[in-house]
Formats: C-alpha cells, structure tokens, sequence
C-alpha cells in the first residue's frame, strides 16, 4: 500500500482533470456530429485539423480527452489577469466571463489574442492597467471581446464573456453553451455520474434526493429511470431549489417534485404523505440519495488559494450527520441509501461512515457499486471489508482495489452505499 503523503495529494489537487466528461440524457436525442462540428471549429483556430479522442463509457457518458501535445499556440505577451475561480475554470475549458477579469493593459483592443493568468495570491486590484507582479500562473490563451471601458468604467456591472478561451494551459477543449443544446448532454464530473449509476433509478420506485440542487443528479436518476420513477428533490435553498425545476424543464424530466425544504427535518410522523410534499412519514423511499453539503475540496484544479479554515471544515460533519439520520428514518426497510461527497477529509467520507454503522445497527454496509473508484482510505474508522465496499476517487494506490487512470485523473470524491435492515 502506497500511503499518499500531503504533498503528493496538494500535487494532485493543483493539477487540471486529464479529460472532460459530458452526460448524454438519454430521454433527448445527441446527435454526435454536433460534437464533431464543434471540437472541427476550435481545430480551425488551433491551426490542426486533428481533434481531441473522445469515447463513450456506457451508454450516457462521454470521456473527452485533451488536444494533442503538439497543439500549440504561441503567447501574445498581452496580459489579461482573472481571479482564482476564474482562472481554475479556464483550465477545464471555460471562457471568462467579464466579472472574473482583474486586470487588463490599456493597448488592448477586442480581437486581440491575449495569454490568461490566474492571480494566485488574490492581491490583484481590480482595474489593473500595467503588468501584474505579484504571483501568477498561465491558464491559457484567448481573444479579448471587450474593452477596459466595459469592465471597468464607473457604474458598469460587466457580464458576458470578456475572453473568449481558444487553447486553455490544460490542453483540454473549450466547452460552452453551444454543445449543450436543448438539454441532450451536459457536463458533468466523472465521479458524479457514477454516483447515479450507484444510485441505480429504476421505473416505478420512490426516490429522495435530499441535497439537489442544482439537479444533476436528480436529473441522471430521472432519466436512467425512463422518467418513470417517482423523484422528490429537496434543497434548503429557494433559489437552488428552483434551479432543480429549470434543469428538469431543459432536459424534458417530468417525474421530479421539487421543494425548497431542510433535509434535516424532511420526516415527520404528522406528514400528510409521500404525494403533499415534505414532511414525509417514516418508510417512505425506495431509495434515498445524500449527495451531502461538504468541504468541497476534491475540486481541481485547486492551486489558488483556499480560504476554507480547519474549523470551516470541520463543520460539515455534524451537518451530514444530522442529515444521515433522517436519510434512514424515511428510507423504506430493504430500501438503499446512498451517501456521497466531493471532498477527500476523512472525517466527511470513511469517518462518517464508521460513525453511521456504529449509530444506526439497521445500516448494512453494501457495494457501491458499479465499484469504479478506489478502495477507502486505511486507518479512518473502516476495516478492510469495508474499505473495498466503497469508493473514493483520488490519486490513491491501493493493492486492495487498483484503478483505472481515468477514475484517479477527476476530481476527489466519496460514494458509499446501504441497505436499511429491519
Ligand atoms: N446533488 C447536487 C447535484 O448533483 O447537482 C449537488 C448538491 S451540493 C453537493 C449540496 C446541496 O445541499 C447544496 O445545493 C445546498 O444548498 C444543499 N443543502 C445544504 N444543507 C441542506 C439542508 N439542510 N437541506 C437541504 N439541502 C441542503
């Protein structure tokens, strides 16, 4: 067993995924030339006529790897600084969006190519008009569509794309708004989707997902089930919970009901039934999916700094714990329980589900599977049993389950799985 040390795991977080993952939705038809065409018109800008490999991993996911190595695009020496978040998503193929510029020289003019640097300290001042010198990182090369007057004149609150990307540092594709269409793929990471195969949607079954927003997620179980299972998506948020019903109505799902509503309190032994909404009584759900509110910290690339304090991060447990217990108070006896985040802390992932087989003895540990990802981690709480019953995506080497590359190239990630017994 290869023990990942800090610094091997910081190295990993800092790094871009290899490749890009895109969920079909199978209820909505993707007419594969769209992708061509669209990868065909970046080659044009990219002077090749070659394009990236792409590849279908079962039927509703599609693995889009990076340009090859020998597409290259000369810098520009013109400077266009983005804060953090901004320059982390340049590197997965985003174009900036004018909020995210920091600074830009004032000989700049639209049409210009400019080479993008992400601001890693966070000292930039917004407005910057000369070269930034503080601590910098190339993210990528793109054509400037708007002017210093449209980002940073007085009352003017810039939206829309202020750099359009054409050859991100990472070498993955640009992806936009083009590719998406009406609904028929969408972007989605590796792990995530895996979750929903775990989760399993069948016709006919009464599923709660608990923590949906934005509902891509509750989107995959939809349409895995034929749209012929019947989904209640709760998210504390109003206006999340409102994106869950947009993204229903772009990908043409019509069995989700979903609620503004605090999962820590969706069972109630007064609730009018499963079909008025929450409360729900107890032994309601066939299933129940807790993709749980978490630290965050698989996200990569991560090498701008992150805020999140140690006692930030250990908050999240006792939300999930809170969370966990009404999970199996409203799961049907029998019924599978899946529990997920996208964080790499032990005490959000193994350790929480030591802490449920311990609380709750009607919890039967039981394969995530399809079983994609790696073994849990050693000595945090699951014996080796029970390590290989779950999955976590990481840069992990593990003789007890070896993984497949593409599994340990996406983001950090946690899946776990139950059956409630009598
Ligand atoms: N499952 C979603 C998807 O795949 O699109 C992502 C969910 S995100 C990891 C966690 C969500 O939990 C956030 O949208 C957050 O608003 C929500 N949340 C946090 N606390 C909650 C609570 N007590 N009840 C319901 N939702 C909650």
């Amino acid at each position: 067993m290869e023990i990942q040390t800090q610094t091997e795991m910081k190295s990993w977080l800092s790094e871009t995924p290899k490749c890009t993952t895109f969920r079909f939705n199978r209820l909505k038809k993707f007419d594969i030339n769209v992708l061509h065409e669209f990868l065909y018109a970046q080659g044009k800008e990219l002077n090749t006529n070659q394009i990236p490999k792409y590849y279908l991993l079962r039927p509703d996911c599609l693995i889009l790897e990076r340009w090859p190595d020998d597409v290259v695009l000369e810098n520009t020496g013109k400077e266009v600084i983005v804060d953090a978040l901004c320059a982390a998503a340049v590197l997965r193929g985003a174009h900036v969006f004018a909020p995210g510029v920091m600074g830009l020289p004032v000989s700049c003019q639209i049409g210009d190519r400019v080479d993008i640097y992400g601001d890693l300290e966070k000292h930039c001042k917004r407005g910057l008009k000369v070269k930034y010198e503080g601590q910098k990182q190339y993210v990528g090369v793109g054509c400037l569509k708007m002017l210093r007057s449209d980002l940073f004149d007085d009352g003017v609150q810039p939206s829309g794309i202020a750099v359009h990307t054409i050859l991100p540092a990472s070498k993955l594709p640009v992806v936009n708004e083009s590719i998406y269409g009406k609904g028929e793929v969408l972007l989605q990471n590796l792990p995530s989707i895996v979750c929903g195969w775990v989760v399993d949607a069948q016709p006919n079954e009464y599923i709660l997902d608990m923590c949906a927003a934005p509902g891509n997620k509750t989107t995959h179980l939809a349409e895995m089930s034929g749209d012929k299972a019947f989904i209640t998506a709760l998210d504390k948020t109003p206006s999340k919970a409102a994106k869950i019903k947009e993204s229903c109505d772009i990908q043409g799902v019509t069995c989700v009901s979903a609620f503004a509503f605090d999962s820590t309190k969706c069972c109630s032994e007064e609730s009018k039934g499963i079909n008025n909404g929450p409360p729900f009584p107890p032994n309601s759900f066939d299933k129940v999916l807790l993709d749980a509110p978490c630290s965050g910290l698989g996200q990569r690339p991560q090498q701008f700094m992150n805020k999140m304090t140690p006692k930030m991060i250990s908050s999240y447990k006792f939300v999930q714990r809170k969370l966990l217990a009404e999970a199996i108070k409203v799961l049907k006896i029998g019924g599978k329980l899946v529990y997920s985040t996208c964080t790499i802390t032990e005490e959000e992932n193994e350790g929480m589900i030591a802490w449920a087989l311990e609380k709750f003895p009607c919890l039967k540990l039981v394969p995530a599977e399809p079983l994609l990802g790696g073994p849990g981690l050693p000595n945090r709480g699951l014996n080796d049993e029970q390590r290989l019953m779950v999955q976590s995506f990481g840069p992990h080497n593990d003789e007890l389950r070896p993984v497949e590359d593409l599994y340990k190239n996406s983001i950090g990630f946690f899946i776990a799985a139950f059956v409630k017994l009598p």
